[in-house]
């Protein structure tokens, strides 16, 4: 990776600009950032080294434009038509722009820009619902070939599936804040996103867990140099049809507990067996229902992204679909919420029978009542 930084300086404009990481280290050096100003790297695309040859070359790898500062900041608005002039030229390299001004991408964009250029990807950071709300519907109504969502520092649970369904979002990246005052960030909100990423098929990556990480409902207070290599142990990046998901450890919960915490939950303790449920379930006999039970888990929640998850099992009609709400096995974001098993991956034969003895152990406490 690269960095190629044509001007230096920005303004908070967004929530997620709270603790920017460029005010921070202007700040320790008693430097303004809000003072824009181009640097010595202005030109650092065209740039050639003796033997005339460029300094960046596409064996660097991806060339991040404007990491202390936005592409699209007011200030640069007289700048940037030689800075897309260097993209141009420069077709052999891949610009990855990242940018909370999507609403300020038209100005100055060159004549010949068409529906975009293949070598610039646009990143668009949604920190929150807000903001979310706010750029997706931007970035993909305008004309480009590339485009990611940064959701880092991320503040909060989102939802951008309706914005995933377009199939125009390549990647979705998201982190927890670092530094000192840091936000929290919860692994609930990484889990959901992921999910949203999974449905859709979008590659997520799950890139750093913050200086504060909530689990569990435990916080945990992350250095800084452990904060990406633990976001990466935990398995939680998604590539679709991959296995990405395998490496994913966890946990079922302890079955009391699971049962104790269904009881609590108003939406699942009001499932009840049916007289006309039981009288199936005599007339087929348990194991019979077991073997229903077995065709629906592998064919509605074993594959990796299952047909219409989260609408996959009828709240009626057979005593199984019953007992897979009242014990949280109706889709793959219950089955991860309540019993930690990942979504996105393949259910395999434990996990399966682990399902099924689930269902089984409910349908029979019924059958005692
Ligand atoms: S847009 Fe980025 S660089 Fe500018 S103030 Fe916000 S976080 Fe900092
Ligand atoms: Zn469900």
């Amino acid at each position: 990776m690269a960095i190629w930084n044509p001007w230096h300086g920005c303004h908070k404009i967004s929530p997620g600009c709270a603790h920017c990481y460029v005010y921070r280290r202007d700040e320790s050096i008693g430097k303004d950032a809000s003072v824009v100003s181009k640097t010595g790297d202005y030109n650092l695309p065209l740039r050639r080294n003796r033997q005339g040859q460029y300094k960046l070359t596409p064996e660097d790898g991806e060339t991040y434009a404007c990491m202390t500062s936005d592409f699209f900041l007011e200030d640069a608005d007289a700048w940037r038509s030689d800075c897309w002039d260097m993209i141009r030229e420069r077709k052999d390299l891949s610009f990855h722009i990242i940018t909370k001004r999507i609403d300020r991408f038209q100005v100055n964009l060159p004549p010949d820009w068409g529906d975009g250029w293949d070598n610039v990807t646009i990143c668009s950071t949604c920190e929150n619902q807000d903001r979310s709300d706010y750029r997706l519907p931007i970035l993909l109504e305008l004309p480009i070939k590339h485009r990611k969502v940064i959701s880092e520092p991320m503040l909060e649970e989102i939802n951008i599936e309706k914005y995933l369904q377009s199939g125009k979002i390549e990647r979705v990246i998201c982190g927890g804040e670092s530094g000192p005052n840091a936000r929290p960030c919860d692994f609930r909100w990484v889990q959901e996103l992921r999910r949203q990423c999974v449905r859709t098929g979008v590659p997520f990556t799950f890139k750093l867990t913050g200086a504060v990480f909530v689990k569990g409902g435990r916080t945990y207070h992350i250095e800084r140099k452990d904060q990406m290599l633990q976001a990466r142990k935990s398995g939680y990046s998604y590539i679709p049809g991959t296995g990405s998901a395998e490496t994913i450890k966890y946990q079922v919960p302890d079955r009391q507990q699971l049962i104790a915490g269904l009881s609590k939950s108003e939406f699942r303790s009001r499932f009840r067996l049916s007289e006309q449920d039981k009288a199936y379930v005599t007339e087929k006999g348990m194991e019979q229902i077991a073997c229903h039970a077995e065709d629906f888990i592998r064919e509605r929640l074993a594959p990796e992204n299952p047909e219409h998850d989260g609408k996959q099992t009828p709240m009626r009609g057979h005593p199984v679909f019953v007992a897979q709400h009242a014990t949280a096995c109706c889709c793959r974001s219950c089955l991860e919420k309540w019993h930690h098993i990942p979504a996105g991956k393949t259910l395999d034969k434990q996990e399966r029978d682990y399902i099924k003895d689930v269902l089984m152990g409910w349908i029979e406490s019924q059958m005692r009542t």
